[in-house]
């Protein structure tokens, strides 16, 4: 089966992102969001981010135009109705993602793979609110999604293969590199990124260095392409904490312990950068 198109729910950060490198690749994209305004602001985002493709000679005028024309913006779920694939991708939460998959099974037809771009929420969970859970698969990319390559293919326990062979053939289709993931929190990038990052707050907390020196370290000595506190910032300190607080309960071990500081930091609202303040101030 080849996708030849695909609805994406959301046209937020990732949403936004998902619907650019489909229509990008050829295939036709239904974006839905709540209101016109945030369907206007995800298409705006992502004609931006074409526009800086063509500045950078990277991609025709004829090219960017034509896949913003792929891309249908739209508030009424009746119009994933012939989609191939769905790819949810709406606010982090359980409850309204259990809604908006019922929405989606309730429009596409029975051959529609359902995915969704949770970054903890549990696959398996999801998937047993669906009638058809066996078409259901986490398809998780990475922010900002026009650029970094990799997708974490995410089996739930239903998860049939003939649904995870349509995903993966998918994320190659939209130029990433996907790799297989069991359904556990975090799943692969996360679990080791995030108590890497805590770790590094941890090490500020414990003054045995200088926010600027702990970003060096990890620069110069370890070949980060950034530090682990700036991109906390970078994150949001809240989120952060929020996906500590998951490995904590979730896997029930206290080395996901999330540092004092970083829960301080939080509570003082020092969230990085969309607060201007978090390890570094921005003006
Ligand atoms: P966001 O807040 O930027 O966008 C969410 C969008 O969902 C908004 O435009 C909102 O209006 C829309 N929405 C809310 N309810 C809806 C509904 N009922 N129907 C349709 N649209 C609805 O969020 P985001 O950062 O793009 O995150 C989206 C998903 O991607 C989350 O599950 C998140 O965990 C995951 N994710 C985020 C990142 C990241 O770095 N931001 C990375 C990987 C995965």
């Amino acid at each position: 089966m080849t996708i030849s198109k695909v609805g994406v729910i959301g046209a937020g950060t990732m949403g936004n992102g998902i619907a650019q490198v489909s229509a990008l690749a050829g295939i036709d994209v239904v974006l839905v969001d709540i209101s016109d305004d945030a369907i206007a602001r995800g298409i705006k985002t992502l004609s931006g981010s074409l526009d800086k493709l063509v500045k950078k000679e990277k991609l025709s005028a004829e090219a960017a135009a034509a896949a913003v024309a792929r891309i249908k913006g739209t508030t009424a779920y009746a119009d994933l109705a012939g989609v191939d694939l769905v790819i949810e991708a709406a606010t982090e939460n359980e409850g309204l993602k259990t809604k908006i998959l019922k929405l989606i099974e309730d429009a596409v037809g029975a051959d529609t793979i359902i995915a969704t771009n949770t970054s903890s929420i549990s696959i398996t969970k999801l998937a047993a609110t669906l009638a058809k859970p066996e078409r259901f698969i986490g398809v998780h990319f990475f922010n900002p999604v026009p650029v970094l390559a990799l997708v974490e293919l995410i089996r739930g326990l239903q998860t049939s293969d003939a649904s995870f062979a349509i995903a993966e053939a998918y994320a190659k289709a939209v130029g990433k590199t996907p790799i297989a993931v069991k359904n556990h929190p975090g799943f692969v990038v996360n679990r080791i990124l995030c108590p890497m990052i805590n770790e590094a707050i941890f090490v500020l907390g414990e003054g045995l260095a200088s926010a600027e020196e702990i970003d060096a370290g990890l620069k110069l000595g370890a070949a980060h392409p950034i530090g682990p506190l700036a991109l906390a910032d970078l994150i949001g300190l809240d989120t952060l904490l929020a996906i500590m607080e998951v490995f904590y309960t979730g896997l029930n071990d206290p080395k996901y312990r999330p540092a004092p500081l970083l829960k301080e930091m939080v509570a003082a609202g020092y969230l990085g950068r969309k607060t201007g303040k978090g390890f570094y101030s921005y003006a």
